[in-house]
């Protein structure tokens, strides 16, 4: 028998379904997943019609799959600095969202703060002492 030119086929055997499904489980996209594994992007969905259990672990895998994804979804710099979350998801969001705001300099104060003069404070430039302005009104 000859298999003729074109596409080879792609075996999806035991190992590439297991393989197939980690992926998915862990939030690949089908396509990305089937590419893989080195199947038809259809195939999947094709074996998953034959065969009762492989469409039972494939349900599974896309329901983890979509899991994994929403709980990375809202993880970042924004839920760190504002929600609080201290994940390793969230703290690294941050840490990498502070390093690339740090001027390159090493010699830089570690602070985002300028060092306050003794006797000054953050703010006493915008004061004007007023008491030496002519009030108009009186005039
Ligand atoms: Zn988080």
């Amino acid at each position: 028998m000859t298999r003729g030119r074109g596409r080879p086929v792609a075996v999806f055997d035991d190992t590439a379904r297991e393989r197939f499904l980690a992926e998915v489980a862990a939030g690949m996209k089908l396509g990305d997943a089937a590419q893989l594994v080195g199947v038809t992007p259809t195939l999947p969905s094709y074996h998953a019609r034959k065969d009762k259990d492989f469409a039972q672990a494939f349900a599974d895998a896309k329901a983890r799959g979509k899991a994994a994804r929403d709980a990375a979804k809202d993880h970042g710099e924004y839920r760190y600095n504002v929600l609080g979350g201290r994940c390793d998801i969230c703290r690294a969001a941050a840490t990498a969202a502070r390093a690339a705001r740090r001027p390159a300099n090493d010699n830089a104060p570690s602070t985002n703060d300028p060092p306050t003069p003794a006797g000054s404070s953050p703010t006493a430039f915008s004061l004007r002492d007023f008491s030496s302005v002519p009030d108009r009104r009186a005039a």
